[in-house]
Protein backbone atom coordinates (compact mmCIF):
# COMPACT_ATOMS: atom_id res chain seq x y z
CA UNK A 1 0.00 0.00 0.00
CA UNK A 2 0.83 3.74 -0.40
CA UNK A 3 2.21 5.15 2.29
CA UNK A 4 0.35 8.74 3.16
CA UNK A 5 -0.19 11.53 5.84
CA UNK A 6 -3.77 12.72 6.54
CA UNK A 7 -3.79 15.85 9.03
CA UNK A 8 -7.24 17.81 9.78
CA UNK A 9 -9.08 20.13 12.18
CA UNK A 10 -9.19 18.06 15.68
CA UNK A 11 -12.99 19.08 16.33
CA UNK A 12 -15.94 19.73 14.30
CA UNK A 13 -18.97 20.96 15.51
CA UNK A 14 -21.86 21.12 12.82
CA UNK A 15 -25.46 22.64 14.11
CA UNK A 16 -27.29 25.15 12.87
CA UNK A 17 -27.15 27.54 15.61
CA UNK A 18 -24.04 27.01 16.96
CA UNK A 19 -22.07 30.21 16.35
CA UNK A 20 -24.93 32.14 18.78
CA UNK A 21 -23.68 28.80 21.43
CA UNK A 22 -20.26 29.56 20.42
CA UNK A 23 -18.90 30.59 24.19
CA UNK A 24 -19.82 27.55 26.03
CA UNK A 25 -18.10 25.51 22.94
CA UNK A 26 -14.91 27.07 22.94
CA UNK A 27 -14.50 28.57 26.66
CA UNK A 28 -12.10 25.73 27.66
CA UNK A 29 -9.60 25.64 24.72
CA UNK A 30 -9.17 29.40 24.12
CA UNK A 31 -9.45 30.98 27.72
CA UNK A 32 -10.86 34.37 28.90
CA UNK A 33 -9.41 36.91 26.38
CA UNK A 34 -9.62 36.30 22.63
CA UNK A 35 -9.22 38.36 19.12
CA UNK A 36 -12.36 37.73 17.04
CA UNK A 37 -10.82 38.39 13.46
CA UNK A 38 -13.54 39.03 10.69
CA UNK A 39 -14.58 41.96 7.71
CA UNK A 40 -16.69 44.88 7.74
CA UNK A 41 -19.33 43.29 5.90
CA UNK A 42 -20.27 40.90 7.95
CA UNK A 43 -20.03 43.12 10.93
CA UNK A 44 -22.31 45.59 9.66
CA UNK A 45 -24.63 43.02 8.94
CA UNK A 46 -24.83 42.31 12.31
CA UNK A 47 -24.05 38.13 11.42
CA UNK A 48 -21.21 38.57 14.34
CA UNK A 49 -23.72 39.67 16.77
CA UNK A 50 -25.13 36.51 18.69
CA UNK A 51 -21.44 35.02 18.57
CA UNK A 52 -20.20 38.28 20.49
CA UNK A 53 -23.28 37.92 23.27
CA UNK A 54 -22.82 34.27 23.48
CA UNK A 55 -18.69 35.00 23.55
CA UNK A 56 -19.68 37.66 26.78
CA UNK A 57 -22.19 35.69 28.72
CA UNK A 58 -19.53 32.82 28.52
CA UNK A 59 -17.69 35.51 30.37
CA UNK A 60 -14.85 35.84 27.39
CA UNK A 61 -13.92 39.28 26.47
CA UNK A 62 -13.92 39.88 23.20
CA UNK A 63 -11.25 42.03 21.16
CA UNK A 64 -12.76 42.52 17.70
CA UNK A 65 -10.76 42.83 14.89
CA UNK A 66 -13.20 43.91 11.52
CA UNK A 67 -10.84 44.80 9.16
CA UNK A 68 -10.23 42.15 6.94
CA UNK A 69 -10.39 42.79 3.26
CA UNK A 70 -10.38 40.19 0.03
CA UNK A 71 -7.16 39.27 -0.84
CA UNK A 72 -6.00 40.31 3.05
CA UNK A 73 -2.72 42.53 2.84
CA UNK A 74 0.23 41.23 4.99
CA UNK A 75 -0.47 44.88 6.41
CA UNK A 76 -3.75 43.77 8.03
CA UNK A 77 -1.83 40.52 9.52
CA UNK A 78 0.24 42.45 11.52
CA UNK A 79 -2.39 44.96 12.98
CA UNK A 80 -4.46 42.12 13.64
CA UNK A 81 -1.21 40.21 15.41
CA UNK A 82 -1.08 43.85 17.52
CA UNK A 83 -4.61 44.15 18.42
CA UNK A 84 -4.28 40.58 19.89
CA UNK A 85 -0.45 41.32 21.68
CA UNK A 86 -2.59 45.09 23.28
CA UNK A 87 -5.53 42.73 24.12
CA UNK A 88 -3.35 40.00 25.81
CA UNK A 89 -5.40 37.33 23.74
CA UNK A 90 -5.68 33.78 25.18
CA UNK A 91 -7.12 32.57 22.17
CA UNK A 92 -8.11 33.24 18.63
CA UNK A 93 -11.41 32.78 16.33
CA UNK A 94 -11.94 33.64 12.38
CA UNK A 95 -15.18 34.29 11.77
CA UNK A 96 -16.16 35.01 8.02
CA UNK A 97 -14.54 34.16 4.76
CA UNK A 98 -11.14 32.69 3.84
CA UNK A 99 -9.73 36.13 4.21
CA UNK A 100 -10.89 36.22 7.57
CA UNK A 101 -10.08 32.84 8.22
CA UNK A 102 -6.60 32.86 6.92
CA UNK A 103 -6.07 35.83 8.69
CA UNK A 104 -6.80 34.68 11.96
CA UNK A 105 -4.30 31.34 11.38
CA UNK A 106 -1.46 33.72 10.72
CA UNK A 107 -2.47 35.91 13.80
CA UNK A 108 -2.69 32.96 16.17
CA UNK A 109 0.73 31.85 14.62
CA UNK A 110 2.12 35.22 15.05
CA UNK A 111 1.10 35.83 18.57
CA UNK A 112 1.77 32.24 19.93
CA UNK A 113 5.41 32.01 19.05
CA UNK A 114 6.68 34.87 18.35
CA UNK A 115 8.21 34.13 15.28
CA UNK A 116 8.39 36.50 12.29
CA UNK A 117 6.60 35.68 9.12
CA UNK A 118 9.41 36.11 7.21
CA UNK A 119 10.64 32.68 7.86
CA UNK A 120 7.17 31.01 7.91
CA UNK A 121 6.78 31.60 4.50
CA UNK A 122 6.49 28.31 2.41
CA UNK A 123 6.13 24.60 2.84
CA UNK A 124 6.39 23.37 6.34
CA UNK A 125 8.58 26.17 7.85
CA UNK A 126 6.04 27.78 10.43
CA UNK A 127 7.62 26.80 14.22
CA UNK A 128 4.85 27.32 16.29
CA UNK A 129 3.53 26.88 18.77
CA UNK A 130 0.14 29.13 17.59
CA UNK A 131 -2.26 30.44 20.19
CA UNK A 132 -5.88 27.84 20.61
CA UNK A 133 -7.64 28.88 16.97
CA UNK A 134 -11.49 28.53 16.44
CA UNK A 135 -12.59 29.10 12.96
CA UNK A 136 -16.31 29.70 11.70
CA UNK A 137 -16.72 29.99 8.08
CA UNK A 138 -19.66 31.98 6.92
CA UNK A 139 -19.50 31.23 3.15
CA UNK A 140 -19.38 27.35 1.80
CA UNK A 141 -16.82 26.99 -0.52
CA UNK A 142 -13.30 27.88 0.38
CA UNK A 143 -12.80 25.17 3.41
CA UNK A 144 -10.06 26.60 4.79
CA UNK A 145 -11.34 25.94 8.05
CA UNK A 146 -9.70 22.26 7.02
CA UNK A 147 -6.37 23.61 5.59
CA UNK A 148 -3.02 23.97 6.70
CA UNK A 149 -2.64 26.98 4.07
CA UNK A 150 -3.05 30.76 4.90
CA UNK A 151 -2.92 32.98 1.55
CA UNK A 152 -1.90 36.75 2.31
CA UNK A 153 -1.37 39.57 -0.24
CA UNK A 154 2.48 40.81 0.17
CA UNK A 155 3.54 44.16 -1.72
CA UNK A 156 1.06 44.74 -4.88
CA UNK A 157 -0.23 41.44 -6.16
CA UNK A 158 2.36 39.12 -5.02
CA UNK A 159 0.43 36.23 -2.78
CA UNK A 160 2.26 33.78 -0.76
CA UNK A 161 1.49 31.80 1.57
CA UNK A 162 2.21 30.02 4.91
CA UNK A 163 1.63 25.98 4.79
CA UNK A 164 1.74 24.06 8.15
CA UNK A 165 -0.32 21.78 9.79
CA UNK A 166 0.35 24.11 12.89
CA UNK A 167 -2.21 25.99 11.52
CA UNK A 168 -5.05 23.74 11.43
CA UNK A 169 -7.20 25.17 14.15
CA UNK A 170 -8.33 23.40 16.90
CA UNK A 171 -12.10 23.77 16.32
CA UNK A 172 -13.90 24.43 13.35
CA UNK A 173 -17.50 25.40 14.35
CA UNK A 174 -19.77 25.13 11.06
CA UNK A 175 -23.42 26.65 11.31
CA UNK A 176 -25.42 26.47 8.38
CA UNK A 177 -27.75 29.64 9.79
CA UNK A 178 -24.97 31.52 8.83
CA UNK A 179 -24.83 31.20 4.93
CA UNK A 180 -28.43 32.22 4.77
CA UNK A 181 -27.78 35.90 3.57
CA UNK A 182 -25.67 35.28 0.94
CA UNK A 183 -26.29 36.32 -2.06
CA UNK A 184 -26.55 33.90 -4.99
CA UNK A 185 -23.63 34.91 -6.91
CA UNK A 186 -21.30 34.10 -4.18
CA UNK A 187 -23.23 31.19 -3.23
CA UNK A 188 -22.84 29.77 -7.26
CA UNK A 189 -19.09 31.27 -7.31
CA UNK A 190 -17.73 29.91 -4.04
CA UNK A 191 -20.14 26.56 -4.43
CA UNK A 192 -18.46 25.54 -8.14
CA UNK A 193 -15.06 26.29 -6.06
CA UNK A 194 -15.75 23.62 -3.81
CA UNK A 195 -16.40 21.13 -6.27
CA UNK A 196 -13.49 21.79 -8.22
CA UNK A 197 -11.15 21.49 -5.02
CA UNK A 198 -12.96 17.78 -4.99
CA UNK A 199 -12.38 17.12 -8.45
CA UNK A 200 -8.93 18.02 -7.70
CA UNK A 201 -8.26 16.19 -5.06
CA UNK A 202 -9.50 13.44 -6.41
CA UNK A 203 -7.72 13.15 -9.36
CA UNK A 204 -4.47 14.94 -7.91
CA UNK A 205 -1.14 13.50 -9.15
CA UNK A 206 0.02 14.40 -5.82
CA UNK A 207 2.52 11.71 -4.00
CA UNK A 208 0.03 11.86 -0.95
CA UNK A 209 -3.08 11.38 -2.91
CA UNK A 210 -4.81 8.24 -0.59
CA UNK A 211 -8.09 6.66 0.15
CA UNK A 212 -9.19 8.96 2.51
CA UNK A 213 -9.07 11.75 0.65
CA UNK A 214 -10.18 10.29 -2.55
CA UNK A 215 -13.95 9.17 0.12
CA UNK A 216 -13.98 12.42 1.35
CA UNK A 217 -14.29 13.89 -2.30
CA UNK A 218 -16.80 11.63 -3.82
CA UNK A 219 -19.11 12.47 -0.62
CA UNK A 220 -18.46 16.06 -0.93
CA UNK A 221 -19.24 15.93 -4.55
CA UNK A 222 -22.71 14.17 -3.63
CA UNK A 223 -23.57 17.10 -1.56
CA UNK A 224 -22.42 19.45 -3.67
CA UNK A 225 -23.64 18.36 -7.02
CA UNK A 226 -27.87 17.43 -5.19
CA UNK A 227 -27.69 20.94 -3.27
CA UNK A 228 -26.02 23.97 -5.34
CA UNK A 229 -29.02 25.17 -7.57
CA UNK A 230 -31.31 24.74 -4.33
CA UNK A 231 -29.17 26.86 -2.59
CA UNK A 232 -28.79 29.47 -5.28
CA UNK A 233 -32.19 29.64 -6.53
CA UNK A 234 -33.78 29.36 -2.58
CA UNK A 235 -30.76 30.81 -0.23
CA UNK A 236 -33.44 30.22 2.88
CA UNK A 237 -33.27 26.16 2.19
CA UNK A 238 -31.76 25.04 5.39
CA UNK A 239 -31.33 21.33 4.26
CA UNK A 240 -29.22 22.48 0.85
CA UNK A 241 -27.26 25.35 3.00
CA UNK A 242 -26.22 22.96 5.83
CA UNK A 243 -25.42 20.18 2.60
CA UNK A 244 -23.39 22.73 1.01
CA UNK A 245 -21.39 23.65 4.25
CA UNK A 246 -20.75 20.12 4.77
CA UNK A 247 -19.53 18.95 1.59
CA UNK A 248 -17.18 22.55 1.00
CA UNK A 249 -15.73 21.07 4.75
CA UNK A 250 -15.37 17.74 2.95
CA UNK A 251 -13.59 18.93 -0.04
CA UNK A 252 -11.34 21.06 2.32
CA UNK A 253 -10.37 17.91 4.20
CA UNK A 254 -9.93 16.31 0.76
CA UNK A 255 -7.84 18.46 -0.73
CA UNK A 256 -5.62 19.15 2.26
CA UNK A 257 -3.98 15.82 2.26
CA UNK A 258 -4.34 15.83 -1.86
CA UNK A 259 -3.96 19.41 -2.96
CA UNK A 260 -5.31 20.71 -6.23
CA UNK A 261 -4.15 21.45 -9.80
CA UNK A 262 -4.08 23.02 -13.08
CA UNK A 263 -7.87 24.61 -12.82
CA UNK A 264 -6.54 26.31 -9.55
CA UNK A 265 -3.44 27.01 -11.29
CA UNK A 266 -4.68 28.26 -14.72
CA UNK A 267 -7.55 30.51 -12.50
CA UNK A 268 -4.86 32.29 -10.63
CA UNK A 269 -4.02 34.89 -12.85
CA UNK A 270 -7.71 35.99 -14.04
CA UNK A 271 -8.03 36.55 -9.60
CA UNK A 272 -4.11 38.12 -9.56
CA UNK A 273 -4.77 40.35 -12.16
CA UNK A 274 -8.04 41.41 -12.83
CA UNK A 275 -9.48 40.88 -10.15
CA UNK A 276 -12.29 38.14 -10.74
CA UNK A 277 -13.66 36.11 -7.30
CA UNK A 278 -11.65 33.02 -6.75
CA UNK A 279 -14.71 30.80 -7.13
CA UNK A 280 -15.87 32.29 -10.60
CA UNK A 281 -12.73 32.08 -11.96
CA UNK A 282 -12.34 28.33 -11.55
CA UNK A 283 -15.68 28.63 -13.42
CA UNK A 284 -13.72 30.11 -16.24
CA UNK A 285 -11.50 27.68 -17.33
CA UNK A 286 -13.13 24.58 -15.32
CA UNK A 287 -14.71 22.62 -18.29
CA UNK A 288 -11.64 23.56 -20.38
CA UNK A 289 -9.10 22.03 -18.22
CA UNK A 290 -11.12 19.10 -17.50
CA UNK A 291 -11.40 18.32 -21.45
CA UNK A 292 -7.41 19.34 -21.76
CA UNK A 293 -7.07 16.12 -18.79
CA UNK A 294 -9.24 13.52 -19.97
CA UNK A 295 -6.93 11.80 -22.33
CA UNK A 296 -4.87 11.41 -18.67
CA UNK A 297 -8.38 11.37 -16.77
CA UNK A 298 -10.78 9.71 -18.25
CA UNK A 299 -11.21 6.68 -16.26
CA UNK A 300 -11.13 8.89 -12.89
CA UNK A 301 -13.66 11.60 -14.18
CA UNK A 302 -16.03 8.44 -15.37
CA UNK A 303 -15.66 7.25 -11.92
CA UNK A 304 -16.91 10.63 -10.01
CA UNK A 305 -19.16 11.88 -12.80
CA UNK A 306 -22.37 10.18 -11.39
CA UNK A 307 -21.38 11.82 -7.73
CA UNK A 308 -21.99 15.18 -9.07
CA UNK A 309 -24.63 14.44 -11.58
CA UNK A 310 -26.60 10.98 -10.56
CA UNK A 311 -28.92 10.60 -13.71
CA UNK A 312 -25.43 10.22 -15.71
CA UNK A 313 -26.26 6.64 -17.06
CA UNK A 314 -23.66 3.82 -15.57
CA UNK A 315 -24.17 2.22 -18.95
CA UNK A 316 -22.39 4.60 -20.73
CA UNK A 317 -18.98 3.66 -21.56
CA UNK A 318 -16.08 5.59 -19.52
CA UNK A 319 -15.54 7.87 -22.67
CA UNK A 320 -18.76 9.20 -22.66
CA UNK A 321 -19.62 9.71 -19.15
CA UNK A 322 -16.67 11.42 -18.83
CA UNK A 323 -17.44 13.78 -21.50
CA UNK A 324 -21.51 14.23 -20.32
CA UNK A 325 -19.65 15.10 -17.13
CA UNK A 326 -17.65 17.81 -18.30
CA UNK A 327 -20.29 19.42 -20.24
CA UNK A 328 -22.54 18.90 -17.21
CA UNK A 329 -20.54 21.09 -15.22
CA UNK A 330 -20.09 23.65 -17.93
CA UNK A 331 -24.03 24.02 -18.02
CA UNK A 332 -24.04 24.15 -13.99
CA UNK A 333 -22.14 27.22 -13.66
CA UNK A 334 -24.21 28.56 -16.94
CA UNK A 335 -27.48 27.87 -15.24
CA UNK A 336 -26.09 28.91 -11.66
CA UNK A 337 -26.08 32.54 -13.87
CA UNK A 338 -22.31 32.62 -13.54
CA UNK A 339 -20.57 33.92 -16.81
CA UNK A 340 -19.47 31.13 -19.13
CA UNK A 341 -16.37 33.33 -21.01
CA UNK A 342 -13.31 34.93 -19.73
CA UNK A 343 -14.33 37.86 -22.34
CA UNK A 344 -17.45 38.07 -20.41
CA UNK A 345 -15.12 39.26 -17.65
CA UNK A 346 -13.43 42.25 -19.51
CA UNK A 347 -10.60 39.78 -20.26
CA UNK A 348 -9.32 40.92 -23.89
CA UNK A 349 -7.59 38.22 -26.10
CA UNK A 350 -4.25 39.44 -25.87
CA UNK A 351 -4.08 39.09 -22.31
CA UNK A 352 -4.48 35.52 -23.14
CA UNK A 353 -0.42 34.93 -23.50
CA UNK A 354 0.40 36.84 -20.14
CA UNK A 355 -2.02 34.61 -18.28
CA UNK A 356 -0.24 31.59 -19.78
CA UNK A 357 3.15 32.79 -19.03
CA UNK A 358 1.63 33.41 -15.25
CA UNK A 359 0.04 30.17 -14.60
CA UNK A 360 3.28 28.35 -15.60
CA UNK A 361 4.77 29.94 -11.99
CA UNK A 362 2.00 27.91 -10.36
CA UNK A 363 4.60 25.28 -10.39
CA UNK A 364 3.54 23.38 -6.91
CA UNK A 365 -0.38 23.21 -8.31
CA UNK A 366 0.61 22.10 -12.02
CA UNK A 367 2.91 19.04 -10.66
CA UNK A 368 -0.26 17.64 -9.47
CA UNK A 369 -2.45 18.23 -12.87
CA UNK A 370 -3.02 14.84 -14.06
CA UNK A 371 -1.63 15.52 -17.63
CA UNK A 372 1.23 17.61 -18.16
CA UNK A 373 0.81 21.46 -18.83
CA UNK A 374 2.77 23.52 -21.04
CA UNK A 375 2.49 26.95 -21.29
CA UNK A 376 1.26 26.59 -24.76
CA UNK A 377 -1.32 24.43 -23.77
CA UNK A 378 -2.30 26.89 -21.31
CA UNK A 379 -2.47 29.51 -24.25
CA UNK A 380 -5.25 27.10 -26.23
CA UNK A 381 -7.29 26.48 -22.81
CA UNK A 382 -7.71 29.96 -22.12
CA UNK A 383 -8.35 30.58 -25.68
CA UNK A 384 -10.53 27.67 -25.39
CA UNK A 385 -12.65 29.42 -22.47
CA UNK A 386 -12.43 33.34 -24.02
ZN1 LIG B 1 -10.32 27.03 -4.56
Amino acid sequence: MKPFVFSTTAQIVFRAGASSEIGGLVRRKLGERVLFVTDPGLRKLGLCDPALSSLAAAGIEATVFDKVEADPSLATVQSATDAAKAGGATGVIGFGGGSSLDVAKLVALLCGSGEDIDGAWGVGNAKGPRLPLVLVPTTAGTGSEMTPVSIITVGGDEKRGVSSPIILPDIAVLDPDLTLALPAHITAATGIDAMVHAIEAYTSRSANNNPLSKMLARQALQLLGANIEKAVFDGKDREARGAMLLGSMLAGQAFANSPVAAVHALAYPIGGTFHIPHGLSNALVLPHVLRFNAPAAVAAYAEIAADAFPDLAPEQSSQERCAAFIDRLAALSASLGLQPRLRDVGISEEHLSGMARDAMKQTRLLINNPRDVNEADALSIYKAAW
